[in-house]
């Protein structure tokens, strides 16, 4: 690796080389040649506008060269960028009393808010799976959560603070619960077959080629008895 002389030098001679090759090409306009531009041709002054921006921008009032970054300044960078990806930045899981899909950095673990979740408790909305006919109908014991979901997200957290269900939370009608294995990767027609409704959408093409929602979707009642 670099010492911090080595870096210095090399930036030493770069800016050196630049400032040589900025004289050279003479990059930046001086006042007098904007003037004349300005009075006598309208596209050089134009141009004369942008290199100056382009000048003023890269060096700014800063002191040019800059000094190179040190040792502290490297290892800074590095533990802020090698921070910024760690698992638990990106990784996801499901919210308990959504459902919604969150990065973990985002959630709470659900034990640190057990009292609170007697809100949570609805009935109608959860049901034990039947296997025959006449096993009896059941609901889920204590509150609506998703399964397998140990965390709660930032919105139900300060919902369930204010003593609210909140709104999005799958006590409010939204449960649905494990899906069978029996229920699990089915084909298309199948999904059509056991929908309990079926929807609709009316879009058409306008001129521009684009497509746009005409109507809002609309939602019909499966007719499963006559089709089995
Ligand atoms: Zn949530």
């Amino acid at each position: 690796m670099d010492t911090f002389n080595t870096r210095q030098k090399r930036c030493k001679e770069n800016a050196k080389a630049y400032l040589k090759r900025k004289e050279k090409l003479k990059i930046t306009p001086s006042d007098a040649q904007v003037r004349s531009a300005n009075k006598s041709n309208a596209k050089q002054a134009k141009r004369f506008r942008y290199l100056r921006k382009v000048d003023t921008r890269c060096l700014g009032d800063a002191e040019f060269p800059p000094t190179p970054a040190t040792d502290s300044d490297i290892h800074r960078i590095l533990t802020n960028s090698s921070a910024a990806v760690q698992p638990d930045r990106f990784i996801e899981s499901g919210c308990a009393v959504c459902g919604r899909l969150m990065p973990l950095s985002d959630l709470t673990p659900l034990t640190e808010y057990k009292g609170l979740l007697d809100k949570l408790r609805a009935e109608g909305v959860t049901r034990l799976e039947r296997f025959t006919s006449s096993d009896p109908i059941c609901e889920h014991d204590g509150p609506v959560l998703a399964d397998g979901c140990t965390h709660l997200c930032i919105e139900c957290e300060a919902t369930l603070a204010k003593n609210r269900v909140p709104r999005h939370a799958l006590a409010n009608h939204g449960w649905l619960g494990q899906v069978p294995p029996a229920l699990k990767n089915l084909t298309y027609a199948e999904c059509i077959m056991i929908a309990r409704v079926r929807h609709n959408r009316c879009v058409i093409r306008v001129n521009s080629g684009r497509v746009r929602m005409h109507a809002n979707a609309i939602m019909f009642s499966q007719p499963a008895l006559t089709v089995y």
